[in-house]
Formats: structure tokens, sequence, C-alpha cells
């Protein structure tokens, strides 16, 4: 078979959990479209709510989609579920411990449900690859959570996947630990390994991927090289707390404006370009009387509201 240029590809892909007694109808994914490129490290970054769980449980069998097509690794998951899980690994957010088992038995229950043939296996390897050599005997139990986190990556390749999942890999993990699980992801990406990262941290996105895709309220936003999209995040922002409230972010252009939710008026520039007094000029003339301003460096929530509001879209 010949490689497939795209590692996953989503088309229209549609998610929408029923409403229970106490919430209603949730649109989680609403018609995306993303392809990521055999051999990338991409990430998918968002604000929490944002989707991206839902995309990786649709894409580990875990959730079914309402609408719209998938396929990993140029396999449908209607049509080729089977293949289509071979091809992938998952590594979950929630850190599940086996507490009966040692890392080494782990493995191989892991490796027998997806049927890798004993003399296949590579369990020693993995648990080396990922510093758990030591720990392979031991109770799962005893293990730190970095440790177990690192279990969870090496049982997610046992049947040597050509993408990775990872969601969320270093959610309250320690700096060494993340270096650590970092160094093995480039690692493995260089042996040819298409890896896909959800995190809410830029930091990490901008150490290790080469494409990012960004998602908000289930709306891919923005998708491109991590150097054109620190490009276009380049910039700082001016907050304007406005005398009377705003029932809407006037229309700043070419500047972009957002409104927080304590009423706050958000504006973002370019730093390379404009500076604040034109950004406040530009404030002044929609009409709106300034109480207090002060300047900041924009926070990704600042980006996201931009983005989807389609100023930055449109640039
Ligand atoms: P993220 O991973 O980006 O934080 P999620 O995919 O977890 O986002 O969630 C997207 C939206 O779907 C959120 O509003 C969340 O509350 C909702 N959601 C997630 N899982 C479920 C579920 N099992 N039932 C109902 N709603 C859900």
């Amino acid at each position: 078979m010949t490689l497939p240029d795209n590692a996953i590809e989503a088309r229209g892909l549609v998610k929408t959990y029923p409403a229970t007694k106490t919430t209603t109808e949730m649109r989680a994914l609403k018609g995306i479209d993303l392809a990521i490129p055999r051999g990338s490290i991409f990430g998918l970054l968002g604000p929490n709510g944002a989707g991206k769980s839902t995309f990786i449980n649709i894409l580990a069998g875990m959730t079914r989609k309402t609408a719209g097509t998938v396929s990993i690794w140029g396999r449908d998951i209607d049509h080729s579920r089977r293949d289509a899980s071979a091809a992938i690994g998952v590594v979950p957010q929630e850190i599940a411990g086996d507490v009966f088992f040692t890392p080494r038995e782990s493995m191989e229950v892991q490796a027998g449900l997806y049927g890798v043939p004993r003399r296949e296996r590579r369990t020693d390897e993995l648990l080396a690859a990922l510093g758990l050599s030591d720990k392979a005997d031991a109770y799962v139990r005893q293990l730190s959570g970095g440790m177990k986190r690192r279990l969870m990556v090496a049982k997610a390749m046992v049947h040597n996947p050509p993408v990775l999942v990872l969601d969320e890999p270093t959610a309250g993990v320690d700096v060494e630990l993340r270096r650590q699980l970092w160094s093995y992801v480039e690692e493995l990406n260089h042996k040819g390994v298409t890896v896909v990262l959800t995190t809410h941290y830029l930091e990490e996105a901008e150490a290790l991927c080469d494409t990012i895709a960004i998602v908000s309220r289930g709306e891919v936003v923005a998708c491109e090289s991590t150097r054109d999209l620190l490009r276009r995040l380049d910039s700082r922002a001016v907050v304007v707390t406005p005398e009377a409230p705003l029932i809407a972010a006037p229309d700043l252009r070419p500047f972009e404006a957002a409104l927080r939710p304590n009423g706050d008026l958000v504006v973002t520039f370019k730093t390379a370009g404009d500076g604040v007094e034109q950004v406040l000029n530009a404030v002044r003339a929609a009409g709106v009387k300034i109480k207090d301003l002060r300047t900041e460096d924009p926070d990704l929530e600042d980006v996201f509201v931009s983005l989807t509001s389609g100023a930055l879209a449109a640039a």
C-alpha cells in the first residue's frame, strides 16, 4: 500500500452530545475539516471545552461521531475500523492505573489486546525507551505519576502504530519529565511516527509541533505552520475599561477587538506595526469613552477570541 499523504483526515466532522436531564444538547464539534500530514508533529491547541478530547476520542473509537468522515492512515473509521485502530495509538488524558499489574505485565496485556504475536512484542525495548526498565517488575501503584504517564505512552506503542496521539501529555507534569516526554516524542517522530498532541500550553506546541491547529468551540479557527502562527501571535493588547458597558465589541479594523466577560474591551495590535496611540484613537473614534486602560501581552484566550471573531482569519 502506498503511504497516505495525511496520517489523519477529518471532513465535516460533527459530534453532538445529546441532552440529559441536567444538560442541554452540546455541539462539541461543528463540522471540522482537518488534515494532519504524515510525518508531522501536529498540535491541537485550544481552551478547555474546545472539543479536543472529543476529536481524539472519536479517533480512538471511544466516542461515536454524529456526522462526517474520518480516516486514519488512509483507512475510513466507518468502513475499516479495525485497520484504522491498528494504525493509531492513543495516550488518554486520565492516568489509568492497572493497580494489580506490573509495567511488564501491563504491556503484555495491552499487546495481547492488540493481537501482537509474542515474538513481535517489544516490551523491554519500549520500557527502556521510556526510562522504566528498572521499574518493569514493580507494582504500578508504586510508580510516581510521571512514571505512570510514561507507561501509558509505552502501552500506546505496543502495536507499533504509525500514528501516536497524546491527549494533554504534560498536564500537571514537572518540568524535567516534560522535557523527557518531549524528547521521546521527537525521537519517535524521527523514526517516522506521526504525532498528534493536544495541549493548552502554547509553549509546548511551540517547542514540539511543526504544525498547529487552533480549535475553539468546536471549530478549527486556524491551521498552519507553527512559524506562521507565532508570527501572527506577535502582538500586544490594550485593555480598555469603558465608561459605559458595551453590548458588542466595536469594529476597530485593522485592529482586533474582543469583549471580555467582565466588560473590558481587549484590542490587539501587531508589535511590529502600530502603537498604543493608534489603538486608542481607533477606540475613541468608535465612540467608546475610556474609563481605564492598561497594556498586556495577550494570552491564548484573547488570541482564541479574536481568531473566532474572524478578524484575524481575514488578515
Ligand atoms: P477539550 O478537550 O477541548 O477540553 P472536550 O472535547 O472535552 O473539550 O469538550 C467539548 C465540549 O463537549 C464541552 O462543552 C464538554 O462539556 C462537552 N462534552 C464532552 N464530553 C461530553 C459528554 N460525554 N457528554 C456531554 N458533553 C460532553
